[in-house]
């Protein structure tokens, strides 16, 4: 780790001051970003430690609308009533994220400016048609995300709460690489209150997180999960390493969406 200096602030203006400074930078659970700085791989000159500002932490049902806290952890959300009765999705999602450690430390806001292609959050914020909102502005779902460990943030700029609309039913399945216990390929599924169904995809694409389009449109005229068996999900655009080839991982999200179909009828 190369030396940095640290401030833990108690509100979101004074963070957002100390993150105008050159080369400072936010932490969230620091579950990512202190194993980055352990291996050198980056050097901030001020670690903004979030953690502190009560503001950023909590869930509110508002209306149609969920809104998690960005500093709110993954533990909290697994173990919110809230949640488990408005989308249980983002429980069975935010219960099989890392270990009890990461769960605990770990936060949205953390997550999903991270955008790692094989991360959980990101699928449930293009699925579900999130709002992310910042200290400047709310960004739609579909704009944040712009590639691998890439999103439209700029400098100094803080997720203070995610905005997700509550749908008619929702499921996040995971299928795991088991040494790491990150997505190998899982889908997010919401059936919105229109009756529209929305696919979200992580861990598959080379480009990171996407919308299935396909799935989308047989699941949104035929709930069912033989509807999934005559769309083709194409390996192209597919990541390709070690542990799965693009012909393996574009069947997985076949698989995936079919169970996660039957885990909502
Ligand atoms: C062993 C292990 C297993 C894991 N398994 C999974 C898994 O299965 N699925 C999964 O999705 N994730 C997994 N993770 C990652 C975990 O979810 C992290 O919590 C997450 O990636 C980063 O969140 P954090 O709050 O720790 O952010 P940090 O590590 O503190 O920060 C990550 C990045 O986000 C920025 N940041 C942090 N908070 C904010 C904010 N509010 N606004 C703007 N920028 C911010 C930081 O500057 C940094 O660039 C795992 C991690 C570990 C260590």
């Amino acid at each position: 780790m190369y030396n940095f200096d640290f401030t833990r602030p108690t509100d979101l203006s004074a963070a957002v001051d100390a993150l105008r400074g050159d080369g400072a930078q936010a932490l969230g659970g620091g579950q990512t970003l202190i194993p980055v700085l352990k291996q050198r791989l980056a050097a901030p000159t001020t670690l903004v430690d979030l953690s502190g500002i009560d503001s950023l932490k909590g869930i509110r049902r508002m209306g149609d609308m969920l809104v998690i806290g960005g500093g709110t952890t993954h533990g909290a959300v697994a173990a919110s009533g809230d949640v488990a009765a408005a989308i249980p999705g983002l429980v069975q999602l935010t219960s099989k994220i890392g270990d009890p450690q990461v769960r605990n430390r770990g936060t949205i806001g953390g997550s999903l400016a991270n955008n790692d292609p094989a991360a959980c959050y990101p699928a449930a914020a293009l699925a579900l048609g999130a709002t992310i909102e910042t200290n400047q502005r709310e960004i739609a779902a579909e704009d944040f995300f712009q590639g691998l460990y890439a999103t439209c943030l700029e400098d100094g700029e803080v997720i203070t709460a995610v905005k997700f609309p509550i749908p008619a039913a929702s499921t996040y399945q995971k299928f795991e690489q088991p040494a790491s216990r990150f997505s190998l390929t899982s889908v997010f599924l919401a059936k919105m209150q229109d009756g529209s169904v929305r696919v979200g995809v992580t861990g598959a694409g080379a480009d990171g997180v996407f919308r299935h389009e396909g799935l989308e449109q047989a699941l949104s005229s035929d709930f069912s999960a033989s509807a999934v068996d005559g769309v083709s999900v194409s390996a192209e655009g597919m990541s390709n390493d070690l542990h799965a080839t693009p012909e393996y991982r574009a069947n997985l999200v076949k698989v995936m969406t079919k169970r996660a179909v039957e885990a909502v009828t």
